[in-house]
């Protein structure tokens, strides 16, 4: 029995529909595998703010602190739209991330043949996709200083600031490496170095980085020509590493090229072990309920959160080797089911969860 606690925040909209195929997996996991998972529910976003008054309770901070990883739905809804910004559900997210000092968002990408209907690029492009994307997330322009609207001399004018330090830098190019390692052995880098100072550091520190993994091969690359090569060429990438604003921008390009906003997950990650897990999908209250969401996004970040925070290699293995066969089975939500000639059976969020248990 290995004792790992996880916490599960299920969260808004269809975030406590998905959760609960996440959980039934992870359950069947701890079953086959003999770990003792230790699962407990807190309150988050919108489902917080109805029963505590506060998007993050205290009693789900500490929560979140004693884990050893968290998996999450979805925050929001058009029900806490007009709330102040310090109270809206999202707000609960960012402190989760900022408290628990996440600073490398992970999202892997991944082609299934039978999906390839739902992707808006041609499936001889899509062949043999299989990348991950690492994007900084608590630094660069999004937190850089000084930041603000200002008026000088009559004019006004607004600033943000592209900010790193080495050891943001070298941190995050850390994590990618070691992601390179169990993959294909390469990370591309992606920054503006012929325009931006902060890309010349970046890019200085990858390289040093990368000395000490001498058997991952390191490319460079401007980002507009990144964001090109995407949709170009996909397949060339492995481990794709950059910084936040330009992270930002790329992860939702590479997402779609894929198919389903439903299919994904994500992982933010970092000093140790504790990472935060999630679908990269928000709350689709034009869905909640309805028990139609599809939970293979939800159910891969139960795959991440084996792999990155409690080190299971092959019991992540186990669950996405699963998805796979469902996917190949042709067992379709209806996200997936419309239109596509290789959909076989059209099946609910339950009935999904259930047949990859
Ligand atoms: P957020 O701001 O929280 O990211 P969003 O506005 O980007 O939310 P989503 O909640 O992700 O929007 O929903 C976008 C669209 O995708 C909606 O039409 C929704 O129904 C659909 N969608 C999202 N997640 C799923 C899912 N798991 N299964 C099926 N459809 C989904
Ligand atoms: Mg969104």
């Amino acid at each position: 029995m290995s004792g790992f606690k996880i916490a599960v925040l299920p969260g808004d909209g269809i975030g406590p529909e998905v959760v609960k195929q996440g959980v039934k997996v992870l359950e069947t996991i701890g079953k086959l595998f003999h770990h003792g998972f230790e699962i407990q529910f807190g309150l988050i976003g919108g489902a917080a703010l109805d029963e505590k008054g506060v998007p993050l309770p205290d009693e789900t901070w500490e929560l979140c602190q004693k884990a050893d990883a968290i998996l999450l739905g979805a925050v929001g809804g058009p029900k806490w739209d007009d709330l102040p910004s310090h109270m809206r559900p999202e707000k609960a997210l960012l402190k989760l991330r900022e408290g628990l000092k996440l600073f490398a968002n992970i999202r892997p990408v991944k082609f299934y043949p039978n999906l390839a209907f739902s992707s808006p690029l041609k499936e001889n492009l899509l062949k043999g996709v299989d990348l991950v994307i690492v994007r900084e997330l608590t630094g660069g322009l999004y937190f850089g200083k000084p930041k603000g609207r200002f008026e000088e001399n009559g004019k006004v004018y607004a600033v943000d600031t592209m900010y790193y330090t080495y050891e943001e830098i070298e941190r995050i190019a850390k994590v990618a490496f070691e992601l390179a390692r169990n993959r294909k052995k390469k990370v591309t880098s992606v920054d503006k170095a012929n325009v931006l100072e902060t890309s010349r550091l970046w890019r200085e520190v990858v390289q040093k980085v990368a000395s000490r993994y001498p058997d991952i091969t390191l490319e460079h690359m401007y980002v507009d020509n990144c964001a090109m090569q995407l949709v170009k060429n996909p397949a060339q990438f492995d481990v794709i590493l950059t910084e936040n604003t330009f992270g930002d921008i790329l992860s939702d390009e590479a997402a779609v090229i894929t198919g389903s906003i439903g299919m994904l997950p994500s992982a933010s990650l970092g000093e140790g072990l504790k990472g935060l897990y999630e679908p990269i999908h928000g709350s689709a209250p034009d869905i909640a309920g309805m028990n139609i969401a599809n939970p293979l996004g939800t159910i891969l970040s139960v795959a991440l959160l084996l792999r990155y925070s409690l080190r299971l290699e092959k019991e992540a293995n186990a669950i996405e080797d699963a998805v796979e066969k469902v996917i190949a089975d042709g067992f379709m939500t209806k996200d997936l089911y419309l239109n596509n000639p290789s959909a076989k059976k059209l099946v609910s969020t339950e009935e999904m969860g259930d047949i990859v248990v």
